[in-house]
């Protein structure tokens, strides 16, 4: 009887899929303990069967985390049985995975899935010989159809096959050699076979002192007799023996006549077309979520939480402009005038209105706009599109200390750093991770759209090259970092690999729809919670002094304190002015870059016939030195407290996180000081 069982796979193969098909509504998602791979656990519908989904994963050899945590799970927690899912339409990059597994010697089931793609490219898979072959059982599927779960459900359940055979697959002088090595192994380790291959391989995590003096000389015979060293011999001894499997288990059913893949590559992944079909795409993309549907959305979630009165359409062509005659009162004031009528105090009235309500608004106010993108990158990706796009840029990437998937994170950060940097966690390299995070929030999320226009609009004469110019010195500032920080401080860089690219699929509806709900909900509670906590924290800043009473001017509140205190950090992007309400506002955009703006508006109002921006509003303080410094400052330096926390989610080690934070801010500051003081010195 089987108790517990372990879903393994290659990315894309559809992991995700059976596993909801298998658990139903059954499933827990958390982490591993101690690292960021997401950790899904489940039971298996109408059974007790419990049944963990590992990482998705190429092989058993400890190259990445993903793998690592595979390989640790398996042989810690020795599932009773080991579910491996398999893209039957490329079978070859399966296998060696699946060759590993079962050297690992707990029962293996292989699961054909993709069973629809399949047939409609005129291909079959002779299952019985394939489960002959390997002396496994296999089942095929089609995870999207559902078609042969439940024959699937119940062979696991009524699995009994414990005993499983050794499949030899290397020549005569390895195989004698690996049991040779066998032999010498500890009791307690139960993956004997699997050991002893890696000992062969000279693999740190099982090659120890003991079997070097034992082997090593008999490893190195080999190693010269087949010019290559072990670790490249077994790796082709897989691919023989998977190329031999292929040969004989894949059979032709009709003929293949429309490669509608190798169709559309030749347009899609054209030499010439390729970057500038995929340019027109992602502007598109940008123009439909962020310009239309974040240009119209934003404002009137913004009117429901705090009033207002006109609604503007900031659409990236044009601004429109909505009279709502009489106004909203909105949710914010509202509550705030309920609380005063009932005999409440006008600082308890101000605390709700204007830290709790504002501040879930501010989170609020972005999810319209990035389920747009979520969905919009979700039929890309799995179409199979967005993967052949990241193999595009890959090699440009590398050049950066990134990988081609890097690409997405930047996509989605033109909307907002959070779930960008959540989404990061699919590249495996950790220098490459790193990296992304970093340099992630260097991309003007939608946030900081506000404090582009209202410069553009206040300073520059609404001159949309000027805005345009943000974007691409935000592309030269992350194309730079990454070379830098590639050149001097990443150590042991990656090599790119060939991946073999998956074929175009119809994306299916309910995947898409649960994908982006699943997004948008992680955004959600990931960048409500640090948000809410940080609004209600600059709410008291803000409206207590330093003997903490409540003030009603800005200019007596411990923030304001605070800002005069630092405001010297800021004067050199100011053309070597001092203003606390700049550094106050810069403060306030830590908690969301947006309130940048509306500080600076409230500041101003406030301090009219004081000098917070020389007495003349905050327009006539800046001129186009000091706004571009002060524009490039809050646009680049550290982002706010949501993609700060994403941050150090990912960046699990506290030196990488403020190393991270530093090099952002200090980056920022820098660019921001040097346009200030030539402005200064002209
Ligand atoms: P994972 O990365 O292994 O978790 O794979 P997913 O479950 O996310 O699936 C990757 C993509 O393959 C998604 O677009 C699925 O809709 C698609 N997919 C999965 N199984 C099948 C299948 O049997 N047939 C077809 N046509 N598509 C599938
Ligand atoms: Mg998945």
């Amino acid at each position: 009887m089987i108790k517990t069982c372990a879903l393994v796979g290659n990315q894309n193969s559809g992991k995700t899929l059976l596993f909801n098909h298998l658990t139903g509504l059954n499933q827990k998602v958390g982490n591993w303990p101690g690292v960021t791979v997401d950790r899904k656990d489940g039971v298996i519908r109408g059974t007790d069967i419990s049944i963990t989904d590992l990482p998705g994963i190429y092989s058993l050899s400890p190259y990445t985390s993903e793998e690592e945590i595979s390989r640790q799970f398996i042989v810690n927690d020795k599932p009773d049985l080991i579910i491996n899912i398999i893209d039957s339409t490329s079978i070859e990059r399966a296998l060696y995975l699946t060759t590993q597994l079962i050297e690992l010697g707990i029962p293996v089931i292989a699961v054909l899935n993709m069973q629809d793609i399949l047939s409609k490219k005129g291909l079959a898979i002779d299952v019985k010989k394939l489960e002959s072959i390997l002396g496994i059982k296999c089942v095929s599927i089609s995870a999207l159809k559902k078609t042969g779960i439940k024959e699937l459900i119940n062979t696991i359940k009524n699995f009994n096959n414990t005993r499983v055979r050794e499949n030899k697959i290397f020549n005569k002088e390895i195989e004698s050699l690996v049991s040779e090595i066998e032999k010498e192994i500890d009791n307690d380790i139960f993956e004997k076979r699997f050991a002893a291959i890696k000992i062969f391989e000279r693999d740190k995590r099982y090659y120890n002192k003991y079997y070097a003096e034992k082997f090593n000389e008999k490893i190195e015979l080999i190693e010269r007799e087949e010019k290559l060293d072990s670790e490249e011999i077994i790796a082709g001894a897989r691919y023989d023996y998977i190329e031999k499997i292929r040969d004989v288990v894949v059979t032709k059913t009709k003929k293949n006549n429309v490669n509608l893949t190798a169709k559309a590559d030749k347009i899609l992944l054209n030499k010439w077309f390729a970057i500038p079909i995929f340019l027109i795409i992602m502007v598109l993309i940008y123009l439909l979520s962020v310009g239309l549907v974040g240009g119209a959305t934003v404002n009137i979630v913004d009117i429901l939480f705090n009033g207002g009165d006109t609604i503007e359409f900031p659409l990236p062509w044009a601004a429109y402009e909505v009279s709502l005659g009489d106004g909203i009162t909105g949710l914010g004031p509202l509550l705030a005038d309920s609380i005063t009528n009932a005999g409440g105090s006008a600082w308890a009235a101000s605390l709700v209105a204007d830290g709790v309500v504002a501040g879930v608004g501010a989170v609020l106010n972005f999810v319209p706009q990035i389920m747009i993108l979520f969905l919009l990158l979700s039929l890309l990706e799995t179409s199979g599109y967005m993967g052949r796009v990241t193999f595009l840029f890959d090699r440009l990437f590398k050049k950066l200390g990134m990988s081609g998937q890097s690409l997405i994170p930047f996509i989605v950060g033109t909307g907002c750093s959070v779930p960008a940097i959540m989404g990061s966690r699919t590249i495996e390299n950790k220098n490459e991770h790193q990296m992304t995070v970093t340099l992630t929030p260097f991309m003007p999320c939608s946030a900081k759209l506000p404090i582009i226009s209202c410069f553009v609009g206040g300073i520059f004469g609404a001159n949309w090259l000027v805005t345009a110019g943000m974007y691409i010195l935000a592309i030269v500032v992350i194309v730079l970092s990454g070379f830098i920080l590639n050149k001097f401080f990443v150590k042991n860089k990656s090599t790119s690999y060939i991946q073999e690219l998956p074929n175009y699929h119809i994306p299916s509806a309910s995947y898409v729809l649960q994908d982006v709900g699943s997004k948008t909900w992680a955004f959600i509670k990931r960048a409500g919670t640090i948000i809410f906590l940080c609004s209600i924290v600059v709410w008291v800043l803000l409206n207590v002094n330093y003997q903490f009473q409540y003030v009603e001017n800005v200019d007596e509140s411990l923030l304001a304190d605070i800002g005069r205190s630092i405001s010297w950090i800021f004067a050199p992007m100011l053309g070597m002015n001092f203003s606390w309400g700049a550094s106050v506002s810069a403060i306030q955009g830590l908690v969301a870059k947006e309130q940048v703006v509306s500080s600076m508006e409230i500041i101003t109002a406030v301090g009219e016939g004081g000098n917070v921006f020389g007495g003349n509003g905050m327009f006539s303080f800046f001129n186009g030195f000091s706004a571009m410094g002060y524009m490039i400052f809050t646009l680049f330096s550290a982002p706010c407290f949501g993609a700060i926390g994403a941050m150090k989610r990912e960046l699990n080690n506290g030196h990488d996180f403020w190393r991270a934070i530093l090099f952002q801010t200090g980056l920022a500051w820098l660019l921001a000081s040097l346009v200030g003081i030539w402005g200064a010195l002209l």
